[in-house]
């Protein structure tokens, strides 16, 4: 079963991958070209509704959808060319806890709303040109005014869009460079006074909003990400939530959950197979030249950062100093709420110099049908193929197939395409000039990734 919002993600992932070369996309510009001349339907029946029960306005309660999953900018990446990427994201999306309403029906009558005959009365938009505001949250931008097409994305609470047209029930709206559309009720020409606390839509801090999904599994969380927006005209709408790994102080001392769902680790690692419990936040290793881990993983986190921003990438940066007070899931609940991908930065603790790494997803069928790494586990193997690769094209040596199974509390948490990537190991060099090669290496993974 495919959901609306996943729906809209693949729409996103061809548009920007296949720049427009596949009937898909060219069906997508159709949509986007007739906006709501073909397509906006004024009252919709409750049998065509996939998203929940009508609201008196004729705009269903999936327009403000439930759950905390679903990203900022639902961006998913590329699929994967071994598997069908996020073919499996519907089923662990439509459960979520925080607006509730529809959300037992966001995946059981998808296709009678395929079926059902539109209308074609196209509303009268009279011009506007504001700056207005999300006020709900996971509040669907749409290809055109009808809850049947496409989720462009998906923006929380204070999240800015420009708007040209208003129409009553929906309102015309500019999404990176995008004409789109997004139920009137869900906006607001005044910015909500949460807006710094929930939602990252301006730079300055990112902090555990408790009522994200698995926000409550964090025990350390007093801490706050930085999100810095790129300028100019090269923005690219895309944040990168790059997690310089390690550096909590008092993070060894404490357990978080292995799994969201308890149950036991299923490969080795720092923590071992079987246990439910792991570290909140590992102190990492030392070098063999004497440096701390966390030292070179923030060193490589800032180079990183710099070369992000300067392709017009915005940058979430979990930790900028030598202590974030931030556990492994809080590092990645604040990714998946505000971030379009979560890159953790580490070198392993073996003495060979063995080359870089990712951590896969163990081709466990028990831990692949867990959410929410069901729904993701394909997104988070593709990001660590594009890094690998981008890596291995700017010369870093690369270790075996550039891939190891590892249960990691990261991937455990994650629905936003996240990856633990190891760029060596306690013997290998990391010179300032070895870190511009890995910075230059993962950003090349990440336009890999994102086709940029
Ligand atoms: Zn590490």
């Amino acid at each position: 079963m495919v959901s609306e919002r996943n729906r809209g993600r693949k729409t996103r992932k061809k548009e920007k991958i296949m720049a427009g070369k596949t009937a898909a996309v060219i069906l997508a510009s159709l949509l986007l070209a007739t906006g709501c001349q073909s397509r906006y339907q004024p009252i919709e029946t409750s049998a065509a509704q996939p998203d929940g029960p009508l609201s008196p306005s004729g705009i269903t309660a999936e327009d403000k959808q439930p759950g905390g999953a679903v990203p900022m900018s639902s961006t998913s990446g590329p699929l994967s060319p071994l598997s069908p990427a996020g073919a499996g994201a519907a089923a662990g999306t439509g459960t979520g806890t925080s607006a509730g309403e529809g959300a037992s029906a966001v995946t059981g009558t998808e296709s009678s709303a395929e079926t059902e005959p539109e209308t074609s009365a196209a509303p009268e938009f009279a011009a506007a040109d504001e700056t207005v505001y999300i006020t709900g949250d996971e509040v669907n931008v749409r290809s055109s005014c009808s809850t049947s097409s496409d989720v462009v994305a998906t923006l929380n609470r204070g999240a800015s869009v420009k708007r040209t047209g208003y129409g009553g029930e929906w309102s015309r709206v500019i999404y990176q460079e995008k004409e789109c559309y997004i139920a009137s009720r869900y906006l607001s020409t005044e910015a909500p006074e949460t807006l710094a606390a929930a939602q990252p839509a301006a730079e300055g801090e990112v902090r555990l909003d408790p009522n994200w999904k698995y926000a409550e599994f964090s025990k350390i969380n007093s801490g706050a990400a930085m999100l810095y927006k790129a300028e100019g005209a090269s923005r690219k709408g895309i944040t990168i939530c790059v997690n310089a790994g390690h550096g909590t102080k008092s993070g060894p001392s404490v357990k978080t959950l292995c799994h969201p769902d308890g149950s036991q680790k299923v490969t080795g690692g720092s923590t071992a197979a079987g246990a439910t419990t792991a570290t909140a936040v590992s102190s990492g290793m030392t070098f063999a030249d004497g440096t701390e881990e966390p030292k070179v993983t923030l060193a490589l986190a800032l180079k990183l950062k710099a070369k992000l921003l300067a392709a017009g990438y915005d940058v979430l940066m979990i930790r900028e100093s030598d202590d974030v007070q931030l556990d492994n899931i809080a590092r990645t609940v604040i990714a998946n709420n505000a971030a379009d991908c979560h890159i953790a930065l580490h070198w392993d603790s073996t003495t060979n110099n063995k080359g870089a790494f990712y951590m896969s997803v163990p081709g466990n069928s028990t831990y692949r049908n867990m959410e929410p790494v069901k729904s993701h586990w394909q997104q988070h193997n593709a990001l660590g193929e594009s890094l690998i690769g981008g890596l291995k094209n700017a010369g870093v040596k690369i270790f075996s197939n550039g891939a190891m199974e590892m249960d990691l509390t990261q991937t455990s948490y994650s629905t936003v395409p996240s990856v633990d990537i190891e760029l060596g190991d306690k013997v290998s060099d990391h010179s300032d000039g070895t870190l511009e090669t890995l910075a230059d290496g993962l950003l090349a993974g990440v336009n890999a990734y994102f086709g940029q």
